[in-house]
């Protein structure tokens, strides 16, 4: 090409330039993404003609690419040395379909660009160069035989340059002039950020240099020999010569990225070392993975990738997981809630896709009929993976059950699918810590307890019940995390003959002499009138029963109905607002039991100089054994407690 030729971009928009220039602010770093995939492509291209015996390559190249910035420049560089482009097809694949890809994309989403609306904004192309540059040259050489170099030139307004460039090996180099508000894409930090996040595994090698650091240490080799060949002194010039033959030994050099990702190994040839080391490679997690499931799919679609599953025990809503997507080794985001399921996301992993069609909006994605294929394999493997573990290593699926009963129960939740699946190895930790399966459960108290299941959500504070439990040799199960209060409601939904009942909900006939309302009905109206007197509460419930242990002197009980709609209101935070006593009283019985000898003592002195002391202290005793007491109660609770020991004690 001797002459220099001009053109003009428009081809049916106005100006694409100034749109692309303001496209998305946030993710402005992913044109270092859409230019590198290109050189990858560019090399992988050029490496298949070359195994094909299409072009036969000199020995010496080694396919890179490079990146380099220059910060006094204030430009960036990509240099790869795969195909190439002739004349012809800079004219076709840039000033043609690389423009108007670019156009067609921005007439697509002007209108809805809201950030993430876009899949990780494919499609954009070289042209989002321009978001960051205020002009863009292409010095390029085609591999094919007798092929000129072409320079290109484009300063973002719709006119280019297209001229003879000097380019000697097949390749192309593109540089960046970065705009005033673009400058950190010169920063050697910056721009290794971008390339950690987006060209971690891409399939060729890359390699970053900063070319003003590059020049610093060439200056300081310059400055080392002046220095040595003014020296005379023999002994120290070899010593110089040693020191520097050491140095022109080349580190070697280390490309940025890891070409051949442990996904895309088949799951045999994998060891278990190389699974953690990627995972905290990519995580940076130094907690060890529990277990991991390495997908690998050719059919019917297209899918590999590593699900770890972490240890889960802080609370679930502040779980938080990545999954990372990408497409054929190029990153595309993090946790695209519209391809991978929800509650997944809970896990680490990365997931490799290259069928996903990725030019799409958020919202196409999440009807589309393929992805949601996807997202039911991978739930299905997850699932599988879990109730493989149960099956045949209950051991080490016990082993696991409380960090992972969290992410199975929001699973179960969100997706009736795993629910499912999983319906049948959902564990319940019981008294004795031995983990059950509800069939387990029921199976064993069939005769004492039927369908309900006892559980206690504090075993500090229903330690009174759980003895008492104990001793009557009734099984409870321990629900202590958030996720069980919906996750109850759900499993009382999917089977209505199961109940679940909190052990302080009421006291059930296994635990008290078999004695009609009607005996108790005296002693009740007395107690009751007492106590009544006693805590100036005239909206208290008691009810008196004969309990088997003469011990227990008082307790709470409170129906599980009630409890659920209480707990709900404070959860939405409505507990201030609405007094439960809107709700005739706070639901909670005072049961006295007749059998214990404080509880006869009041009965026996209902005007005793003591026995209003002695009512509060049980009152708040039965209290304490149900939950924490407020700060006021406790205050008064602490008074009295030392009241009745300076008594006991006076001389
Ligand atoms: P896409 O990559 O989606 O096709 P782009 O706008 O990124 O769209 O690029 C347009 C075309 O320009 C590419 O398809 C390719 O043919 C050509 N191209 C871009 N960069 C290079 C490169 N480094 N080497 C060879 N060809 C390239």
């Amino acid at each position: 090409m001797a002459s220099k030729k001009k053109g003009s971009l428009s081809i049916n928009s106005d100006n694409i330039f100034p749109i692309i220039k303001k496209w998305l602010y946030s993710d402005h770093d992913i044109f270092i993404r859409e230019v590198i995939s290109n050189a990858c492509d560019a090399v992988t291209k050029l490496r298949k003609l070359t195994l094909i015996g299409e072009y036969e390559e000199s020995d010496d190249v080694a396919y890179r690419i490079d990146v380099i910035a220059s910060p006094s420049d204030k430009t960036l560089t990509f240099i790869d040395n795969g195909i190439g482009m002739t004349a012809g097809e800079v004219n076709e694949y840039i000033n043609q379909i690389a423009f108007s890809g670019a156009s067609d994309f921005l007439e697509k989403y002007k209108d809805k660009a809201t950030d993430d609306q876009i899949i990780g904004h494919f499609g954009l192309g070289f042209y989002s160069t321009f978001m960051v540059a205020d002009k863009v040259t292409i010095n390029t050489l085609s591999y094919q035989k007798d092929a000129e170099p072409v320079f290109w030139e484009c300063d973002g307004g719709t006119e280019y340059t297209m001229s003879t460039g000097d380019r000697d090996v097949h390749g192309t180099e593109i540089t960046l002039y970065l705009n005033e508000d673009s400058y950190e894409f010169a920063n050697e930090y910056r721009v290794k950020e971008v390339l950690e996040k987006y060209c971690s595994f891409m399939p060729e090698e890359i390699y970053f240099t900063n070319a003003d650091a590059a020049k610093e240490t060439d200056d300081e080799i310059i400055d080392a020999d002046t220095v040595k060949d003014s020296d005379t002194n023999d002994a120290a010039n070899e010593e110089a010569d040693n020191a520097d033959e050491e140095k022109n030994e080349e580190p070697k050099e280390k490309p940025i990225n890891d070409t051949t990702p442990l996904w895309n190994k088949h799951p045999n040839d994998c060891t278990e070392d190389e699974y953690r080391e990627f995972y905290r490679k990519v995580f940076l997690d130094f907690k060890e993975p529990l277990f991991w499931i390495h997908l690998n799919m050719d059919y019917p679609f297209n899918l590999k990738g590593i699900l770890y599953f972490p240890k889960f025990n802080s609370e679930y809503d502040s779980l938080e997981g990545t999954i990372k997507l990408y497409n054929n080794q190029v990153f595309i985001a993090d946790n695209i809630k519209e391809v991978i399921p929800e509650f997944l996301l809970l896990l680490k992993g990365v997931i490799d896709c290259p069928d996903l069609p990725l030019n799409v909006s958020r919202s196409a994605l999440q009807n589309d009929g393929f992805v949601k294929k996807i997202s039911d394999y991978i739930t299905k493997k997850v699932a599988d993976k879990l109730s493989g573990m149960f099956k045949t290593e209950r051991e080490s699926y016990e082993k696991y059950w409380d960090d992972l009963s969290p992410f199975i129960k929001f699973g179960c939740l969100k997706d009736n699918k795993f629910d499912e699946k999983m319906k049948d190895y959902i564990l319940y930790k019981n008294l004795e810590g031995k983990y059950l399966t509800l069939s387990e459960y029921l199976e064993a108290g069939k005769e004492k307890y039927e369908n309900t299941v006892f559980y206690t959500d504090d075993e500090k504070v229903q330690s009174q019940y759980i003895n008492m439990f104990k001793e009557q040799d009734i099984d409870a199960v321990v629900l202590t995390h958030n996720i069980d209060t919906p996750f109850i409601t759900h499993q009382e939904q999917k089977d209505d003959k199961i109940k679940f009942t909190r052990i302080d909900s009421d006291i059930t006939n296994t635990f008290k002499e078999d004695v009609s309302e009607e005996e108790l009905k005296e002693t009740t109206d007395q107690l009751t009138e007492t106590f009544k007197k006693a805590l100036e509460n005239d909206n208290l419930t008691v009810k008196v029963e004969k309990l088997k242990n003469t011990s227990i002197s008082s307790m709470i009980t409170l129906p599980e109905e009630t409890r659920r709609m209480q707990d709900m209101m404070k959860m939405y935070s409505m507990g201030g607002a609405m007094d439960p006593s809107m709700f005739g009283g706070n639901g909670q019985t005072l049961v006295l039991n007749a059998n214990n000898s404080l509880v006869k003592y009041i009965l026996e002195h209902p005007d005793g100089e003591n026995t209003k002391t002695v009512c509060a202290q049980l009152y708040d005793l039965a209290l304490l054994a149900h939950a924490p007491l407020d700060a006021q109660a406790m205050t008064k609770f602490i008074a009295r407690s030392n009241d009745i020991l300076s008594f006991m004690t006076k001389e």
